[in-house]
């Protein structure tokens, strides 16, 4: 494994091994998975998936330019020992960690903004941050020119907005969303999860419950439209003390459309999802299910 921190370093490093392996008659295929580190088993399972390729290319970057002001990126937890320790385990060939002056040596000029879809959900709460997130995500295409990049379910919204963006853009890559990684109770896996105390993550667990149990009142025909799902879902949360509530929403998805307040869950065409972002202290945790139009959650 070796690790990079100069963008055109790794742009190089990468051409070489194509032309090596073009040399040989054979194209290489290169899997990316770009996490912004303080890995844990959920970044893992993408690092497993990208092993189908020949190389695998795990950025680790801590993005100032998706954190608003008021936001965590100075407290943002970070491990770089640890986490080329995971990498290495994970059979990763190239761990790109670059530095802030690497990846904005000057203030740029240039910024990949995609409408509609950033503008509900967590694109409501933090203002700015998917500008921040496409146009890193940009930059990283172009320094790996990945021929896949894998992407968790657990922020869904970001697969809706850089499906679009690689659509939009004719980026010569396709995206692999990834499910949602938990603990054994339940909690969603997140870098995040360290800041909650014990009583924090004890109440936490009412995100991924409800969500459960509302498949399983869908199922039952106990809830049946988009307002009841979001009514049951928001008095679970609610019922939760230390819990304050950024959003609850049920929206299509990856269109991430507002659905009329009485429409039948089970009669709507194509997918839709229950999204959830909640603060526990100064934590913002978030968590969401997809139901496809029969009910059934294929990335619980
Ligand atoms: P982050 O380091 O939090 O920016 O996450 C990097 C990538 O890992 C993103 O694509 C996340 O969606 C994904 N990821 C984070 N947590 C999980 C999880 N619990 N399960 C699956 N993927 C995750």
């Amino acid at each position: 494994m070796i690790v990079i921190q100069e963008p055109a370093e790794l742009q190089s490093e990468i051409k070489r091994r194509r032309f090596a392996a073009a040399r040989m008659g054979r194209e290489l295929s290169v899997g990316l998975v770009p996490t912004m580190g303080y890995l844990h088993e959920g970044h893992a399972s993408l690092l497993r998936k990208a092993r189908a390729n020949d190389v695998v290319v795990l950025s680790i970057f801590v993005n100032p330019i998706q954190f608003g002001p008021n936001e965590d990126f100075e407290r943002y937890p970070r491990d770089a020992q640890r986490d080329l320790a995971l990498a290495e385990q994970e059979g990763v060939d190239i761990v790109f960690m670059p530095e802030v002056k690497h990846m904005y040596p000057q203030r740029a000029k240039t910024k990949v903004q995609v409408s509609d879809l950033t503008s509900g959900l967590c694109g409501a709460s933090r203002p700015g941050h998917f500008d921040g997130v496409t146009t890193v995500v940009s930059k990283l295409f172009h320094i790996v020119v990945p021929d896949f990049a894998y992407f968790g379910m657990k922020d869904a919204q970001q697969v809706a907005v850089l499906s679009q963006m690689v659509r939009d853009l004719n980026m010569n890559v396709t995206l692999v969303p990834c499910p949602i990684v938990r603990e054994q109770d339940g909690l969603a896996l997140s870098s995040r999860n360290v800041y909650l105390s014990d009583e924090q993550r004890e109440q936490a667990l009412v995100l991924s419950a409800s969500l459960k149990e509302a498949r399983q009142r869908i199922d039952e025909g106990g809830i049946t439209t988009a307002a009841d799902l979001k009514a049951f879902l928001t008095d679970r949360i609610l019922s939760k003390p230390l819990a304050e509530i950024d959003y609850v929403d049920v929206l299509t998805f990856p269109g991430l459309e507002a659905l009329p307040e009485n429409a039948k869950i089970q009669e709507i065409e194509g997918d839709i999802i229950a999204a959830l972002a909640v603060k526990f202290g100064s934590t913002r945790l978030i968590d969401n299910m997809l139901l496809q139009k029969k009910g059934v959650a294929i990335y619980a």
